[in-house]
């Protein structure tokens, strides 16, 4: 049996306190006094991978997984010790065939980390920090809530540069209230100094129900500056040589984040943990965010927050959706031979519409949506497949 190469995302579902502005699943916890909880997690992530192993399913359309990246994310993981990190890998690699050539572990740099931790991570197999930097101005990251600030980050990332990280990348954010064009400068001049591995800039989104709506309602943020800043951040990090290579990620040539890519390439992952979504075969699921009921399921059924059974059609349509945030665009000959249609036959009279308006390019048997206009990819794909 051939086999397919596959993802596996781990969801740490704890930080030390919960940001504002935050949507991701994680309950506050002090991991001093809370080591008990972070077992239960470790637990239940086997248990849940042992069930998952020996379930329908996870062989997919005729061929076997193989999980060539592990990402753990969440919530904070960089709070586990690196020796529970080492071990987690270890016993996840005797349940599920694992040889990730690609191992990302989320770090919070407000908790700081010494030598011995960096080193401890990289011996557990971490290959990638991703580190929630959002930004490095002391100012905006008051106004965000985050407990960090730029000086703590900025060390954060030379003594994981020392270590022997091999690869590191840092996260940030636009359309902060807040932000003028002096406190981006400061995030851009942090990025040419500290010349992380990878980026990926998202905007700040205003998610209905959370502490910080009330703030962005007294301070509303100006839509077309965030743009602005967004591009010229973009322009500033493609000539430091970190390349854009999907909407909002930066990488120098080879740092790319191949478990991401497996994403928007629309190939299969596994997603471990409460609120993790999984997608394998004809299948999609999300895991329930709740750790109790998630913990409880774990071993024999875990509550789904949602389940798709996806049609020949609707996966096509998502998995074009997915190519097309990629500045590589999609290979129309490898995606007719999975997929069973060259969308360029397909959607003739939409892409040639929109080829007239520059909003999309068809060169060979590639069709990519050109970079410059990445940022309103929604509304061209809503466009191509309507
Ligand atoms: S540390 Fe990260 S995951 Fe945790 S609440 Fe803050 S933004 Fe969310």
């Amino acid at each position: 049996m051939k086999s397919s190469k596959a993802g596996l995302y781990v969801h740490f579902p704890f930080c030390r306190r919960k940001c504002p502005y935050c949507h991701f699943y994680s309950i506050p916890v002090e991991p001093a006094v809370d080591r008990s909880r972070i077992g239960l997690w470790r637990e239940g992530i086997l248990a849940e991978a042992g069930r998952v192993a020996s379930g329908p399913g996870f062989e997919t359309g005729g061929s076997s997984l193989e999980f060539e990246t592990l990402y753990i994310g969440g919530g904070t993981p960089s709070l586990a010790a690196p020796d529970d990190i080492a071990r987690l890998r270890d016993d996840l690699a005797d349940r599920l065939p694992l040889w990730p050539v690609e191992f990302t572990l989320e770090a919070n740099p407000s908790d700081g980390a010494n030598d011995d931790v960096f080193r401890g991570w990289i011996r557990a197999g971490v290959t990638r920090l991703s580190v929630g930097a959002q930004s490095f101005d002391d100012g905006v990251l008051r106004i965000l809530g985050r407990s960090s600030t730029a000086a703590r980050t900025e060390a954060f990332l030379r003594r994981a540069r020392d270590a022997g990280v091999a690869s590191l990348g840092v996260d940030l954010m636009a359309g902060i209230p807040g932000e003028t064009p002096c406190s981006w400068d400061r995030t851009i001049e942090a990025v040419r100094t500290l010349r992380p591995d990878h980026v990926s800039l998202y905007f700040l989104e205003n998610v209905e129900g959370l502490p910080f709506e009330r703030t962005l309602r007294a301070n509303p943020v100006d839509d077309d500056a965030a743009v602005d800043a967004f591009e010229r951040a973009a322009g500033a990090f493609s000539s430091l040589g970190l390349r854009r290579y999907e909407i909002s990620n930066f990488a120098r040539p080879g740092r790319e984040c191949l478990h991401n890519l497996k994403y928007w390439r629309y190939e299969p992952f596994l997603g471990l943990g409460p609120s993790a979504a999984s997608h394998l075969g004809a299948k999609r699921w999300t895991n329930i965010a709740d750790f109790g009921k998630w913990r409880e399921g774990a071993a024999g059924s875990v509550p789904a927050a949602e389940t798709v059974n996806l049609d020949p059609d609707t996966a096509a349509r998502e998995a074009l959706a997915a190519g097309l945030r990629l500045v590589e665009g999609i290979d129309l000959e490898s995606f007719a031979g999975r997929f069973g249609f060259d969308p360029a036959d397909r959607f003739r009279p939409e892409i040639a519409g929109l080829e007239d308006e520059g909003l999309i390019v068809l060169s060979g048997r590639v069709l990519r949506i050109p970079e410059n206009k990445l940022l309103i990819s929604n509304s061209i794909l809503s466009r191509l497949l309507r």
